[in-house]
């Protein structure tokens, strides 16, 4: 039986949902604010159900906090904030879906059942990321570069983490301190650049002809494929 996490404050929403999802045969647990739902999630979650419009603290926010502590499951956003939504699944791709409310029950339903199945079939492979010779297995939280395990802080491994999940593009600043560290980029990109420096001087990249992480000017930072 899958289990999916619902945190939904209005009432009117969450009741039909949890009703539908109840009557499929799904496990829904119900939280009406963030925070709590946060402290809750753990590995036997299948699926979050996240509304953006919270009373304690951003859905956005939740989502963020969810994808850096590197749980598996995947998340569908509800938001009344169509505006958002390129945000939500484009550059930040906290999200694997979203819905913008008024939905349809059915609809949703049929992206519950498409989310779950993609899940059961990546469990694996999502675990352990590999580009080069820099292997990256996240439930371990360890890293490699060749057979060499990498001495790594929890923030640097975090940042290499996000880094070589997008690699190939560009993981802005903002980004990456709202992933690592929870803040917005403007007190601190100095920390950002220290964490950067100590991570690549680890991987013995090479400042000026960087094999694994480029400096992307105006942007943040990129993991090189090629
Ligand atoms: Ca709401």
């Amino acid at each position: 039986m899958s289990n999916i996490v619902l945190v939904e404050d209005d009432a009117a929403i969450s009741g039909p949902l949890v009703r539908v999802l109840g009557r499929e045969g799904y496990n829904v647990t119900l939280f009406e604010a963030g925070k709590p739902a946060l402290e809750s999630l753990n590995n036997t979650v299948d699926l979050l159900i996240l509304d953006l419009g919270l009373p304690d603290i951003d859905g956005l926010d939740v989502a963020r906090h969810v994808r850096n502590r590197h749980f598996g499951f995947p998340i569908l956003i509800l938001t009344a904030r169509s505006e958002e939504v390129d945000m939500v699944v484009g550059l930040d791709s906290v999200a694997d879906d979203y819905m913008v409310k008024p939905f349809r029950l059915a609809e949703l339903l049929a992206r519950v059942r498409a989310l779950l199945r993609r899940s059961d079939h990546n469990e694996a492979p999502t675990d352990t990321i590999q580009v080069k010779d820099i292997t990256v297995n996240i439930s371990a939280r360890r890293a490699f570069r060749g057979d060499d395990e990498l001495q790594l802080t929890a923030k640097e491994f975090e940042l290499l983490a996000i880094l070589i999940r997008h690699a190939g593009s560009a993981v802005s600043r903002d980004d990456l301190m709202a992933e690592v560290w929870g803040e917005s980029a403007e007190d601190s990109t100095k920390k950002l650049d220290m964490h950067i420096s100590w991570l690549r001087r680890k991987m013995r990249d090479e400042v000026n002809s960087p094999r694994y992480i480029s400096t992307v000017r105006g942007v943040g930072f990129r993991f090189e494929r090629e």
